[in-house]
C-alpha cells in the first residue's frame, strides 16, 4: 500500500483544491440527509399518523433535532393551512434540497480536475526529466518501446485508474459514516446488523482486487512489448519491405495481440465482477434488515413506527452506490497500482553517473587530458584494458583500427556518457569525476557518424543547447561547416523543418549540420567519432574542409576510418582488442611495418 501513498504524494501540491472537494463533498452529504429526513414527515402526513408538534425543539446538530425542528414546521403549516399546503412545503423543500446537493457534487468534481490532472502532469514530468538524466547504459538493458509505454500508458493508467477514484477515497466513507450515524439513531437494533455484514463483504472484495493487481501488471508488460514492435517495425519499415518480411512482422504482432486479448479479458472480468458481486452482498443484507425491521413493525410495542422504517430502509439502500463504488474503487486502485510500479522503477533506477555533492566547478581546459589505466566493461569482457594516453591542449589525437576495437568506448567515457570500471581519466589534473558533470560537458563538442538531428526547425537543430544564439551566430557557424549554401536552397531556409531525425535531408547534409552545431557551442575539445564515414567522396571532401576549420585552434579527438584523412595528426593511436596497440606520427608507423602498415595498404589498395 505504500506505493499507493507514493502515488498520492503526488497529489500533495494541489491540497488546497483537494480540500475545497472534500468541503463540497461534506456539504452533498449534508443535502443529502436533509432530504431523506424530510421523508419522515411526508410519510406520515400521507399516512395520516401525523402527530402535531406544537413547540419548538431546541437546535443541535442531530437527526433527532433536524427532524423535530421539521416536524414542528410542518405541523405549523397543517393547523394554520391545511394538509395539501403541508405537501406542497415539503416538495418544494425537497427540491430545493436535491437542487443544492447536485450543484454541490458538481463543485467537488470541478476542484477535483484540478487535482488529478496536476498529479498526474507532475508525475509525467517527473518521468520525462529522469528519462534524461538517466546513463546511456540504463537504455542498453531496457527497450525503448517500453520506456515509452512507461510514461504514456502507465500514467495514463493511473489516471484513469487511481485519480478517478481518489476523490471517493474521502468521499465514499464519509457518507457511509454519516449515513450509518443517521441510521444509528433511528435504530441502533438494525444498525447493529449493517454493522456485522460489511467486514465480511470487504474481505471478500479484498481478495480478489489482489490477484487483479497481478493480472493488470502482466497486461501492461505485454502492451508495452507490443508497443516496442510497433516502434521497432516503423524505424525498420524500410529493412521490412526489403526482405518481405510484412507477414512474418504482422504475424509476431498478432500473436501478442492476441496474447495481450487473452489477459485484458481475464482483467475486466475479475474488475466486472465487483460491482455485481457486491450489489448482491448488499442486497441480501438489505433483505435480512428487512425482515427483521418488518418483524419489529409488526410487533405490538413496536421501538420504530412503520414511516421511520421505511425512512431508514430509504437510507440504508442510499449506501449501497457508494459502497459499490468504493469496491470498485478498490479494483481499479490495484490496477493503477501494477501501472504505478512500473513508473516507479523507472523514477528508482539508479542514476550511476552521479555527481559528486561538493564538485568542482569547470570553466575551460587549460592542459591536458590522461587516462591513467584506464579499463572498462560494459557488461562481463572487459573492453578497454589499462589504457595509458595522454593528450595535450592544442593537439590532434586520431584513434584508428579494426571495428570493435573499443575506439568509440573510449570517448564516451570522457563526457562521462559511461564511467571508467577501473583506473582515472584526469582533465588539468583533476579526477572528471570530481568536476560537475554540466561543466565537463560544456567544454566538448561531440560529431558521431549518424547525425543527431530533431524534428524542428534548421535553426533550432543548430542552436540546439546553446539558448541564447542569434540568427548571425547560427548563420556563421553553417558557414563555417559548410552548410550555409544549402540550406539557403531550401523554401524557407533556416525555418525549414527537417522532419524525424533530420529525414528530409542527405547524409552529407545532415553531418553537415551536426558540424555547425558542435562550432556554434564553440567548445575547446572536439570529438568526431567516424564524423565522415557514412558520407560519399564528394560530401566527404565538403565536411573535411569544414572539420579542419573547426579543429585549428581546438583539441580534437579524431575517429577516422579512412586513414587518409588523419595523416596530420599530431599522434595516432592504433586501437585493437581494447589496448593500444600502436601509436606514433603517421611517417613513423610505416616505417614501423606493422598493423597500421597493413590496414593503410589495405586501403590503398582499395581505394
Ligand atoms: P569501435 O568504436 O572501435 O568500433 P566500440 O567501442 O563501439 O568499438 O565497441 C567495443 C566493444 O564493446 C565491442 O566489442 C562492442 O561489441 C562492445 N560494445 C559497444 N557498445 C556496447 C554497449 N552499449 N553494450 C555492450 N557492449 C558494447
Ligand atoms: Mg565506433
Amino acid at each position: 500500500m505504500n506505493k499507493f501513498y507514493r502515488v498520492l504524494s503526488f497529489a500533495k501540491p494541489y491540497w488546497g483544491f483537494a480540500l475545497l472537494n472534500i468541503l463540497f463533498n461534506l456539504l452533498t452529504i449534508i443535502f443529502s440527509l436533509f432530504s431523506f429526513a424530510l421523508l419522515v414527515p411526508f410519510l406520515n402526513l400521507l399516512f395520516g399518523t401525523e402527530e402535531l408538534v406544537t413547540e419548538r425543539p431546541a437546535f443541535s446538530f442531530s437527526s433527532d433535532a433536524l427532524l423535530g425542528s421539521l416536524n414542528y414546521e410542518i405541523s405549523h403549516i397543517i393547523s394554520t393551512s391545511g394538509q395539501s399546503q403541508a405537501l406542497l412545503f415539503i416538495c418544494l423543500v425537497l427540491v430545493t434540497a436535491f437542487f443544492l446537493r447536485n450543484v454541490s457534487r458538481f463543485m467537488a468534481s470541478f476542484f477535483m480536475a484540478n487535482v488529478r490532472v496536476g498529479a498526474v502532469k507532475d508525475m509525467r514530468n517527473a518521468v520525462y526529466n529522469k528519462i534524461l538524466i538517466l546513463p546511456l547504459s540504463f537504455y542498453n538493458k531496457n527497450k525503448k518501446g517500453d520506456i515509452m509505454s512507461r510514461i504514456t500508458n502507465d500514467v495514463q493508467e493511473v489516471e484513469y485508474s487511481i485519480m478517478n477514484y481518489l476523490e471517493m477515497l474521502v468521499r465514499d466513507p464519509i457518507t457511509i459514516l454519516a449515513f450509518l450515524f443517521f441510521m444509528l439513531s433511528m435504530s441502533p437494533q438494525l444498525t447493529l446488523f449493517v454493522l456485522i455484514i460489511l467486514p465480511v463483504t470487504g474481505y471478500i472484495i479484498g481478495r480478489i482486487g489482489r490477484s487483479l493487481r497481478k493480472t493488470s501488471r502482466a497486461g501492461q508488460v505485454r502492451m508495452a512489448e507490443m508497443l516496442s514492435h510497433i516502434e521497432e517495425s516503423i524505424s525498420g519499415l524500410r529493412i521490412i519491405k526489403a526482405f518481405n518480411a510484412i507477414g512474418y512482422s504482422d504475424q509476431r504482432f498478432k500473436s501478442q495481440n492476441h496474447l495481450l486479448s487473452k489477459l485484458m479479458i481475464g482483467i475486466y472480468r475479475k474488475r466486472d465482477l465487483s460491482s455485481p458481486m457486491s450489489e448482491f452482498l448488499s442486497s441480501v443484507v438489505i433483505i435480512i434488515v428487512l425482515w427483521f425491521g418488518g418483524q419489529m413493525v409488526l410487533s405490538d410495542n413496536s421501538p420504530i413506527s412503520a414511516a421511520d422504517f421505511i425512512t431508514y430502509i430509504i437510507v440504508f439502500s442510499q449506501i449501497i452506490p457508494p459502497a459499490k463504488t468504493f469496491a470498485q474503487g478498490y479494483y481499479h486502485i490495484q490496477k493503477g497500482i501494477a501501472s504505478a510500479e512500473r513508473i516507479f522503477e523507472i523514477l528508482d533506477a539508479e542514476e550511476v553517473i552521479v555527481e559528486k555533492p561538493n564538485a568542482l566547478p569547470l570553466s575551460g581546459f587549460n592542459h591536458k587530458i590522461e587516462y591513467r589505466k584506464v579499463s572498462f566493461r560494459y557488461l562481463k569482457d572487459e573492453v578497454l584494458s589499462e589504457i595509458d594516453l595522454t593528450i595535450e591542449k592544442g593537439k590532434i589525437i586520431a584513434l584508428v583500427g579494426e571495428s570493435g576495437g573499443g575506439k568509440s568506448t573510449m570517448v564516451d567515457l570522457l563526457p562521462r556518457f559511461y564511467d571508467v570500471t577501473e583506473g582515472s581519466i584526469l582533465l588539468d589534473g583533476h579526477d572528471i569525476r570530481d568536476y560537475r558533470i554540466d561543466g565537463l560537458r560544456g567544454l566538448m563538442g561531440i560529431v558521431t557518424q549518424e547525425s543527431i538531428l530533431f524534428n524542428d526547425t534548421l535553426f533550432n537543430n543548430i542552436s540546439f543547447g546553446s539558448n541564447h544564439a542569434s540568427r548571425e551566430d547560427v548563420i556563421a557557424a553553417a558557414k563555417v561547416a559548410n552548410a550555409h549554401d544549402f540550406i539557403m536552397q531550401l523554401e524557407k531556409g533556416y525555418d525549414t523543418t527537417i522532419g524525424d531525425r533530420g529525414s528530409n535531408l542527405s547524409g552529407g547534409q545532415r553531418q553537415r549540420i551536426s558540424i555547425a552545431r558542435a562550432i556554434l557551442k564553440n567548445p575547446p575539445i572536439l570529438i568526431l567519432d567516424e564524423a565522415t564515414s557514412s558520407l560519399d567522396t564528394e560530401s566527404e571532401r565538403l565536411v573535411q574542409d569544414a572539420l579542419a576549420k573547426v579543429m585549428s585552434q581546438r583539441t580534437s579527438i579524431v575517429i577516422a576510418h579512412r586513414l587518409s584523412t588523419i595523416q596530420h595528426a599530431d599522434e595516432i593511436i592504433v586501437m585493437q582488442k581494447g589496448q593500444i596497440a600502436e601509436r606514433g606520427k603517421h611517417d613513423e608507423l610505416l616505417a614501423g611495418n606493422g598493423v597500421y602498415k597493413r590496414l593503410f595498404d589495405l586501403q590503398s589498395f582499395a581505394g
